[in-house]
């Protein structure tokens, strides 16, 4: 005798037929989800590169990173924090932006000593602790900008559209393996140019063994 069909398959049924009917605006992203980890790096803007490295210094890129347009520089600054606690080699990322911004893991900011500093999505730096940073040619001193970066997916509009988000909306991600971790606050970005990617910061990482994960998966 045949069973009844289930709710769960007629379900199946229906969102296949959708999803045909539907057609191309609800296609799957343009390329697979890819999780990474941000070492702690600092943004600059225009007058402070040219503190830091002398005037009319332009940044050099060392390597392309995964979103277009985005790059490592060569060019590296040194931390001093409240108790002359120091991060030297700390990369600048290009290019360059309106105003200058560090992004550190949580351990960093434990050993440069630097009190609560919030974790906020990168721009949003308002009311946020400074810092004092060194360059080759001059110093700095940052009167706001240290944050910890919030783990967001940056992704296209089609890829909003598939998940069913918008910007700033927040979603999970689950990421398997040894130390599974499903993160519940992953912020929503969304941009024409970018690739589909989450970014987490190297704590985050650590937490949930990035380098040997292989499974995550991202839902509303
Ligand atoms: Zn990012």
């Amino acid at each position: 005798m045949n069973p009844a069909i289930s709710r769960e398959e007629v379900e199946k049924i229906v969102r296949k037929v959708v999803l045909e009917r539907l057609g191309p605006s609800v296609k799957a992203p343009a390329v697979p989800l890819a999780v990474h980890a941000s070492a702690r790096h600092m943004h600059l803007c225009k007058a402070d590169l040219e503190k830091l490295f002398g005037p009319g210094h332009e940044l050099t890129v060392d390597r392309p990173l995964y979103q277009p347009g985005n790059y490592a520089a060569k060019e590296m600054v040194t931390l001093v924090g409240p108790r002359s606690r120091l991060i030297s080699n700390l990369r600048v990322l290009g290019p360059l932006r309106d105003r200058s911004q560090i992004e550190l893991a949580f351990t960093d900011i434990i050993s440069l000593g630097i009190e609560n500093v919030p974790v906020r999505l990168s721009g949003d730096i308002d009311g946020t602790p400074g810092c004092l940073v060194m360059g080759p040619k001059g110093v700095v001193e940052l009167k706001e900008g240290v944050i910890r970066a919030a783990i967001h997916v940056h992704m296209s509009p089609a890829d909003a559209e598939f998940y069913g988000v918008k910007h700033k909306d927040l979603m999970k991600l689950r990421v398997g393996g040894a130390a599974g971790i499903t993160f519940d606050r992953v912020h929503v970005r969304v941009d024409p140019t970018v690739l589909l990617n989450v970014h987490m910061d190297t704590d985050e990482a650590n937490a949930c063994g990035l380098h040997l994960a292989k499974e995550f998966e991202l839902t509303k």
